[in-house]
């Protein structure tokens, strides 16, 4: 299967809507408030809308107050809602659709709702999950590895550095004895001796830092390549760096290309949604209209493409 998400404009204007520094939800929060505004409100704690982040929007339309006002795509911003596809790849159908937020943390939780859907409707659980880098978050490849799911997602890694030095990539995770080992062949290691501390080890995020001997590193004749501004060298380590792994692992292999190329077929079926169907503005409003807006699409676009897959029922002859 594959995943990807797309924007779609919102029926929400600019010119009707508060800046944050304005907005309160307190105000709007009547009974006869129109029904888009309602369903916000009672989206405000969900996953794919009001609890995906806790950053407030610039700008909070009053018609459509659940669209994200978003600048995405380093284009002019707009009001939209994100619509998310699972697709089967060998035959690009549509197994999924979801309306979400237009923030990447809803994005990438409609994956875990799609995923457990389709598992308890269908009995459908894929082999591997094709997917762009924004889904590639520890947490995410954590959560697929754990069911078993292959990720063909590229690693969304922050930890490459532009200063020309080593960064984690170059240094060699060593499992068997709990340590990362250096270009230079060093040991990089978490203890080195047996502490009664129990609070000593990874951060509460799961976080865990490996270092180097400062002598070993003073003597060494890369320094300046590696830190040529502290002491010895460290490198941390997060809590799903084996599930990253298994990612870069599968990125070197043959189907990973592959999957790669898989992967367009859901952008393909979004270009078809926007140009041929024409779906590039909602017309109803709040987060059910969004969904049953996006739902009705992908049937749409499923029945064309089931047509094409299956063959069309045989004439019964004349006796
Ligand atoms: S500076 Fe230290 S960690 Fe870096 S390559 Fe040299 S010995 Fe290894």
């Amino acid at each position: 299967m594959a995943i990807d998400a797309s924007l779609i404009e919102a029926d929400a204007n600019k010119q009707n809507s508060t800046p944050k520094v304005d907005w309160d939800v307190s105000q709007i929060a009547s009974a006869d408030a129109p029904r888009a505004v309602r369903e916000y409100l009672d989206t405000l704690d969900e996953a794919a809308f009001g609890a995906a982040s806790e950053v407030q929007p610039k700008f909070t339309s009053h018609s459509d107050p659940a669209s994200q006002w978003t600048a995405a795509r380093k284009g002019p911003a707009f009001f939209s809602y994100s619509d998310n596809y699972l697709i089967d790849t060998d035959h690009g159908v549509i197994v999924d659709v979801e309306a979400t937020r237009s923030i990447r943390q809803a994005e990438v939780g409609s994956t875990k709702a799609m995923l457990d859907r389709v598992k308890a409707r269908f009995g459908l659980h894929p082999e591997r999950l094709i997917a762009d880098t924004a889904y590639g978050t520890g947490p995410m490849l954590g959560w697929l590895v754990e069911r078993k799911i292959a990720p063909h997602i590229p690693v969304f890694d922050k930890s490459g550095r532009s200063d020309g030095t080593w960064s984690r990539a170059d240094f060699e995770w060593d499992a068997e004895n709990d340590q990362y080992v250096c270009p230079e062949g060093q040991a990089l290691k978490q203890f080195r001796r047996n502490y009664s501390d129990p609070n000593r080890g990874p951060t509460s995020e799961g976080r865990a830092k490996y270092r180097a001997l400062k002598l070993t590193c003073q003597a060494c004749p890369s320094k300046q390549h590696c830190c040529p501004n502290a002491d010895a060298r460290s490198v941390t380590r997060e809590e799903h760096e084996d599930a990253r792994q298994v990612a870069r692992d599968i990125a070197r292999t043959e189907q990973d290309a592959v999957s790669m190329k898989q992967r367009k077929k859901v952008e393909m079926l979004f270009a078809h949604l926007k140009r041929i169907l024409g779906l590039g503005r909602l017309r109803l409003r709040g987060p059910c209209g969004a969904n049953d807006e996006f739902l009705l699409a992908a049937t749409a676009q499923n029945l064309r493409k089931l047509a094409k897959i299956l063959p069309a029922p045989q004439e019964p002859r004349n006796a």
